[in-house]
């Protein structure tokens, strides 16, 4: 069987995604080769499996976009890979003018600008995602992707919409997986239920997707085709 050909390209991130891909290795080196490339260095004529893009884009940027694109020209599969790629994450707190690109005004998640097939929050993924990521695309396991498909169509989600969809509609059972989750400490139990400090929130939906009655919620609201790999040989 020959190994995937999987990308990991940093658009504009913290690096966090990265390291996390790259804790990954030790796990992911017998089923695929990994090409690391930041926008600068990527080459971008070579065809990929998989595209695991970090970072989110920044809409003032059209030679980003441009690359962005041809990305996703080259690849059967892109992933969101992390808060900011997926659903905005920190970077929604950018208001521009700042150095060394005050230029840079405004950052999306990168489905506003190409097709994403798998959509992956987390500040970063725990790296046990990314195998088990690689491993459902490859034996198309379509439970554990169709949630990452679904983040990809909702485009932005946070401790806000838990507390709306979830929380203040009673559908809460009080699990707690959502506290456990936030990198921040932006959630608390109060009286049973998760209670959000909102000064806290950095929006990077990681409390969204662990939320088993959010995540129910989401695969109502965007049902999803699943693409996968087309069998290695
Ligand atoms: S509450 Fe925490 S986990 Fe949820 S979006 Fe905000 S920072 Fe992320
Ligand atoms: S993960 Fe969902 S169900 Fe569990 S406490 Fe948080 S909001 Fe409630």
């Amino acid at each position: 069987m020959r190994k995937l050909r999987v990308l990991v390209l940093d658009v504009g991130g913290c690096e966090g995604c990265p390291i996390a891909v790259l804790r990954a290795l030790p796990q992911i080196t017998s089923i695929a080769e990994v090409y690391s490339k930041h926008l600068g260095n990527a080459d971008l004529d070579q065809r990929y499996d998989v595209a695991l893009v970090t970072g989110s884009i920044c809409i003032n940027d059209n030679e980003a976009i441009e690359k962005l694109r041809k990305v996703r020209e080259h690849c059967e599969i892109l992933v969101a890979f992390g808060s900011c790629a997926a659903v905005g994450g920190i970077t929604r707190f950018c208001r521009g003018g700042q150095e060394p690109r005050p230029e840079h005004r405004v950052y999306q998640p990168l489905s506003s600008v190409v097709e994403v097939d798998y959509a992956v929050p987390g500040c970063p993924p725990a790296p046990q995602v990314v195998q088990t990521l690689l491993m459902s695309l490859m034996r198309g396991a379509t439970p554990f992707l169709r949630v990452f498909a679904a983040v990809a169509k909702a485009k932005r989600l946070s401790g806000f919409d838990l507390l709306d969809d979830v929380v203040l509609s009673g559908l809460c059972i009080g699990c707690g997986a959502c506290v456990l989750s936030c990198p921040t400490n932006a959630l608390q139990m109060v009286e049973k239920k998760p209670d959000l400090i909102v000064e806290k929130c950095i929006r990077c939906g990681t409390c969204y997707v662990r939320c088993p009655r959010a995540t129910h919620i989401l695969l109502t609201r965007y049902p999803v085709q699943i693409k996968v790999l087309a069998p290695q040989v």
